[in-house]
């Protein structure tokens, strides 16, 4: 018996025979320890596949030492979608199945528990009450849970509520609740009971599920895009698919955004089905990751809720796969392999004959192009789902306009005169600034430095603790007094970022409360869902913030959004720029009158005639989808047309650069016969990062085969080629 064995850190794949001692235990997924190299020294692989012939004499093949104690086994499966993203992605093997496999040791299993309510519901709003009037945030927040539901899940609502055990202890001596502390393998019917029974389908909301439901039931597999406006009941819609899912006795996969995956999110899914759920994300441990992957391997849930990787759960009757906010960045990996969940949402679907539900109120064109062509079923909400609740009025404001009139401030009239009007009726407002720190750089008036990250080519982002932060690598330099050039001490932050924003609201309306959102106030854990609660809560008058504030929350007392300059995205180096604008712009439109109140959106912008804006400013996705396809059929661009590139990275400029000169010599000569065409090579945006030189070609072409092909040979020129040595490759065809 042979085995194929991918060892870790090379990137080939090795045979080795498999001793009498090991057979019953050495299978597919499974990590072992083999003899490598000259010394036999032992290294980690993964066994990727077994056979019978060896494609060397036998007897000059080495044996199997052990199978590795601590490790997890992976289905066949997760092998074979690691094959696929090596070959899709261009990535390693290990890189491909270090991702697949996102927890590589076992830890030992911990205990599950949960906070249970001893008090009645009356007991417990009068608890509620007392502890308003103390401000006692964390109780509030705690109560209120308890009061929709008797059993929370200890750690979620550690980790979202900002409860710590501290607080809780007092209240377990008081004999308010318990902590209830269960063994791993408990009775998986104990726990939390499905409490919320649910909603009654509008039509809309049937017709979509019946379609997804006869096709599911017919044993066919497709991929359906679910394109309904915020607030239409696209989530009700996944969970009575889930229902029917479940019934069948198959197992379902949830991809949201980390950003949008609050306490009240993955709540609706637990209210309404009880502890078959579970949830993933980054702030778990590696042992909490574990564990909940274990239970799923188990089958002791149904359902796994997460971020882009809880693709990789490893459910052996996976039935259905849903990507909420389908058209975020996020399900884009940063990483080798750079992978889109869509797309091995897909793979991992075909592999299992699973259905697969893309949701969004502004699908990504690429989605929605396939959607178009039959590739996908389509399916529509058209109307918010809540009775009362209606879209906003959008108002346009050309900054321009506004300066040429003598209006210098951030905020327009109209902007301001809708603020003073909502502070008046104590209604809440959200102010949303698109990119952190998009300025905050800090620069000599004299001589014109600007400060820039000794390892990025970026400028450094002025906080008001006197810091100087770079946002790529995190580098850190106190403000200086003087120029370090020419040592004037007229050196300054410039522009407005949210600090900035802050500081001139807090000037502009002094009567209000503000509150601030974006990555520098949410660093510490929980305070993300600190903030976001507070201003639920009613503690503040203004929420500012960067691209989270507009992400799925729902905050019923918002019927102001502002959004500060809204072309700042569109000069992105991207050509998904102008989608990307659209988007947060929907996005931020959505925010306001989500409750009963109705709401008024104003954009302010240099660029009020841009298609982006328009569109968004009508809330008419159709409208900026046939503009746009237009504009990516012009140019060339996905998905009118198939784009592949390659970086090529190196801490040596001249490196990459020599580099890159002789790869696109070498493509243009090696694949002059084809319809391809070569743009560039660019160097990247930024350049420098972290030290290393980055490098850009992009070839464009109709056929996305003929550039997966242009790929393969260019990384195996790579790989062959000494002019290569200090370079890093990746590259990426979508
Ligand atoms: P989306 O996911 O499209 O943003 P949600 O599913 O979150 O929409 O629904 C928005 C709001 O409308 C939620 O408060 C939800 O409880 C409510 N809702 C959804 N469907 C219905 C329905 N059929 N009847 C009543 N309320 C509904
Ligand atoms: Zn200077
Ligand atoms: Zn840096």
């Amino acid at each position: 018996m042979i085995i194929d064995l991918s060892v870790t850190n090379v990137d080939r794949v090795f045979q080795y025979r498999i001793p009498p001692e090991l057979l019953g235990r050495v299978r597919v997924g499974v990590r072992v320890l083999a003899p490598f190299g000259r010394g036999d020294t032992l290294r980690k692989g993964y066994v990727v596949s077994l056979s019978h012939t060896p494609s060397f004499a036998p007897e000059k093949l080495k044996a199997l030492r052990e199978v590795d104690p601590g490790a997890v086994s992976v289905q066949e499966q997760m092998i074979c979608l690691a094959w696929w993203m090596k070959e899709r992605y261009g990535a390693t093997m290990n890189q491909a199945l270090k991702t697949v496999m996102p927890v590589k040791s076992a830890v030992a299993p911990k205990e599950e528990k949960t906070i249970v309510a001893l008090r009645s519901r009356e007991e417990l709003s009068g608890l509620l009450r007392e502890a308003e009037k103390k401000k006692y945030k964390a109780r509030i927040r705690l109560y209120k849970a308890l009061l929709e539901n008797g059993e929370l899940p200890y750690r979620l609502t550690a980790q979202k509520l900002g409860v710590t055990a501290a607080s809780l202890r007092p209240l377990e001596e008081k004999g308010i609740l318990k902590i209830r502390t269960e063994e791993k393998s408990r009775d998986p019917v104990k726990g939390y009971a499905p409490a919320a029974a649910p909603v009654v389908l509008n039509e809309d909301q049937k017709r979509a599920a019946a379609a997804v439901k006869a096709s599911m039931d017919a044993g066919e597999a497709r991929t359906w895009l679910l394109y309904g406006i915020t607030g239409s009941g696209k989530t009700e819609v996944y969970m009575e698919l889930i229902s029917h899912v479940l019934d069948q006795g198959r197992q379902v996969i949830v991809l949201i955004p980390e950003i949008s995956l609050t306490y009240q999110t993955v709540m609706r899914f637990y209210r309404r089905f009880g502890n078959r759920v579970s949830i993933i994300n980054s702030r778990l441990s590696a042992g909490e990751r574990y564990d909940q992957l274990a239970r799923a391997a188990r089958g002791d849930i149904d359902i796994m809720i997460g971020p882009r990787s809880a693709l990789f759960t490893p459910f052996e009757r996976l039935g259905l796969i849903i990507i909420d906010e389908e058209h975020e960045g996020a399900y884009q990996s940063e990483l080798s392999p750079r992978y889109h969940a869509r797309e091995v949402a897909a793979m991992r679907a075909t592999m299992n004959q699973a259905t697969l539900v893309l949701g969004s109120a502004t699908p990504s064109v690429e989605s929605f192009y396939k959607a178009e062509r039959g590739e996908y079923g389509l399916l529509t909400l058209g109307r918010r789902a809540k009775k009362d609740s209606r879209l906003a009025r959008v108002h346009v404001v050309d900054l321009r306009e506004e300066l040429a009139e003598g209006n210098r401030s951030m905020f327009s009239r109209k902007l301001k005169e809708l603020m003073e009007e909502r502070l008046l009726r104590k209604e809440q407002i959200m102010l949303f600034m698109n990119r952190r720190g998009y300025a905050g750089f800090v620069s000599c008036r004299s001589c014109g430095e600007a400060m820039k990250c000794p390892h990025c080519d970026v400028s450094l982002t002025y906080h008001r603790d006197g810091i100087l932060r770079c946002h790529y690598c995190g580098h850190e330099v106190r403000m200086p007094r003087v120029c370090p050039v020419c040592g004037s001490p007229y050196i300054a932050p410039f522009g407005s970022g949210t600090q900035k924003l802050e500081e001139i609201t807090k000037r502009t309306f002094p009567q209000a409360r503000v509150l601030r959102m974006d990555a520098d106030t949410t660093a510490k854990k929980g305070a993300h869902e600190e903030i976001l609660e507070a201003f639920m809560e009613g503690e503040a008058d203004i929420l500012i913030g960067t691209q989270m504030i507009v992400k799925g929350h729902d905050f019923p007392r918002v019927t102001l959004v502002g959004v500060m300059a809204a072309d700042l995205s569109l000069y992105a180096p991207d050509f998904r720029s102008s989608e990307r604008t659209f988007e947060l712009l929907t996005q931020a439109s959505g925010r306001a009158g989500r409750g009963e109140l109705p709401g008024d959106v104003v954009i302010q912008t240099y660029a009020p005639d841009h298609f982006a804006i328009t569109a968004a400013a009508e809330q008419d996705y159709g409208q900026f989808y046939r503009q746009e396809f237009l504009y990516r059929k012009m140019m060339g661009y996905p998905p009118a047309a198939g784009l592949l590139s390659i970086q090529l990275s190196s801490r040596k400029e001249e490196a990459a650069a020599a580099a890159m000169e002789d790869l696109q010599k070498w493509i243009r000569r090696e694949f002059c016969f084809e319809e391809i065409s070569v743009i560039g090579p660019v160097n990247g945006s930024p350049y420098k990062v972290n030290d290393i030189y980055r490098k850009i070609l992009y070839i464009k072409s109709e056929s996305y085969d003929i550039l997966l092909k242009v790929r393969k040979s260019a990384q195996k020129r790579e790989e062959e080629n000494e002019r290569y040595k200090n370079v890093n490759f990746q590259a990426a065809v979508q």
